[in-house]
C-alpha cells in the first residue's frame, strides 16, 4: 500500500485528478492518497498559498500527485512549482513523449523523454538593471547540477532499454557555462559504454525535432533548453493537454500535467483529465508497479482509437465523467 500525498489544486484540477484517483483504483492500485491543498481558493480562504500541511505531507509521503495551482497575478507571488522546486531540490524535470495510438498529430513513432536540469541555468532568477538601459541575467551551471541530470538521463536510458541520449547545448558560443555542461555529460557517458552519446547544439536539436523526431530517445538539457524544447515536443504530439510532466530529486517526486488550471472550463465537468492520468501512469512505474500502469496506458489507448468518448478538446463531446467511465470500462 502506497501513501502518497494528493493536491488537487485549482480550477480542472479537482476534476482530472478525481477522475484519476478513480482510474486507479478501478485498476487496483493500492494507494492511500493524503489530501491536502493549495492554491488560489485556498489563499481566499486562509491567507497563505500553500499551508503548511501540504509541505508537512509532501515531506511524510516523499511522493505528490498535484493538480494545476493557479498562482495569484502580482508583485510578491513566487510560482508555488518554482518554490516546491527549490525547497525539494527536484533537480530532474522529466517528460515523456508519446505518440498515443487514436490521437492526431502530425508525427508517428515519436517516443522520447527530455531530462531537463530543474533547479539552476538561467531560471535562477538572479536579474539585475545595471543602469536604466542595461538588464542583466545570470545564468549558473555547476558541475553537481550538470552531473546528476546527465546521471539521471543515463539512469533512465539503462533502465528503459534505450540506446541513445542526446545532449542539447550551445557551446559553440557559451564556452564556459555551456561548456561545463557538455563536459559533464561526456564524463557521466563514460560509464554507461553501451548507451550513445550524441550532441547536439539547440538551434539544430529544433529543427532536427521537427523534421525527423522518432530519432531521438533520451535528451538531456539545460533548464532553458528543456523548457523549450518540452514544449516543441509536446506540439509533436497532440499539444499540452496530453503529456505528462515528473519533477524529481533525491529524495521527493511530485507529479503533474503541464497543463494549467483552466478556469474558462471548470467546474463545467469538460476538462481532459488524461494527461493529469498520464502523470499518474509515470508514477505507478516509478513506484515499481509496471503492470498496473501498463493496464492503465493500455486502456487510454482503446478510448482513444476507439474515438467515442474524447472529450472537447480533443475533437469530442464526452465529458470529464463520460471519459473516466470508459477508461474504466475498459479496464
Ligand atoms: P491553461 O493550461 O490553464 O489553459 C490554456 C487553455 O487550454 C484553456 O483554453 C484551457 O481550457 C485549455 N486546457 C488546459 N488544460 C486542459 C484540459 N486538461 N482539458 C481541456 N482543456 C484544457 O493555461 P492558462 O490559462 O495560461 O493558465 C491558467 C492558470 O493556470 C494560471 O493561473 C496559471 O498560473 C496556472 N498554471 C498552473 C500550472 C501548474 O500548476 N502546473 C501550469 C500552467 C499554468
Amino acid at each position: 500500500m502506497h501513501k502518497i500525498t494528493l493536491i488537487p489544486g485549482d480550477g480542472i484540477g479537482p476534476e482530472v485528478t478525481g477522475s484519476t484517483v478513480k482510474i486507479l483504483e478501478a485498476a487496483g492500485f493500492k494507494v492511500e492518497w493524503e489530501v491536502v491543498n493549495a492554491g488560489s481558493e485556498v489563499f481566499e480562504k486562509t491567507g497563505v498559498l500553500v499551508p503548511d500541511e501540504v509541505f508537512q505531507s509532501i515531506e511524510r509521503n516523499k511522493i505528490a500527485l498535484k493538480g494545476p495551482i493557479a498562482t495569484p497575478i502580482g508583485k510578491g507571488f513566487r510560482s508555488i512549482n518554482v518554490q516546491l522546486r527549490k525547497k525539494y531540490d527536484l533537480y530532474s524535470n522529466i517528460r515523456e513523449v508519446k505518440n498515443i495510438p487514436g490521437v492526431k498529430s502530425k508525427y508517428e513513432n515519436v517516443d522520447l523523454v527530455i531530462f531537463r536540469e530543474n533547479t539552476e541555468g538561467l531560471y535562477i532568477g538572479i536579474e539585475e538593471m545595471q543602469d536604466e538601459d542595461t538588464a542583466v541575467a545570470k545564468k549558473v551551471v555547476t558541475r553537481k547540477g550538470s552531473m546528476r541530470i546527465a546521471k539521471s538521463a543515463f539512469e533512465y536510458a539503462v533502465q528503459q532499454g534505450k540506446t541513445k541520449v542526446a545532449a542539447v547545448h550551445k557551446a559553440n558560443i557559451l564556452k564556459l557555462a555551456d561548456g561545463l555542461f557538455l563536459d559533464c555529460v561526456r564524463e557521466v557517458a563514460k560509464d554507461y559504454p553501451n548507451i550513445e552519446l550524441s550532441e547536439v547544439i539547440v538551434d539544430n536539436m529544433c529543427m532536427q525535432m521537427v523534421m525527423n523526431p522518432s530519432q531521438f530517445e533520451v535528451i538531456v538539457a539545460p533548464n532553458l533548453y528543456g523548457d523549450l524544447l518540452s514544449d516543441l515536443a509536446a506540439g509533436l504530439v497532440g499539444g499540452l493537454g496530453l503529456v505528462p510532466g515528473a519533477n524529481i530529486g533525491n529524495d521527493i517526486a511530485i507529479f503533474e500535467a503541464v497543463h494549467g488550471s483552466a478556469p474558462d472550463i471548470a467546474g463545467k465537468d469538460l476538462a481532459n483529465p488524461i494527461a493529469v492520468l498520464l502523470c499518474a501512469v509515470h508514477m505507478m512505474k516509478f513506484l515499481g508497479d509496471f503492470d498496473r500502469a501498463e493496464l492503465v496506458f493500455r486502456a487510454i489507448i482503446e478510448v482513444m482509437e476507439d474515438g467515442k468518448h474524447l472529450t472537447r478538446d480533443m475533437g469530442g463531446n464526452a465529458t470529464t465523467t463520460e471519459i473516466t467511465q470508459a477508461i474504466i470500462d475498459k479496464i
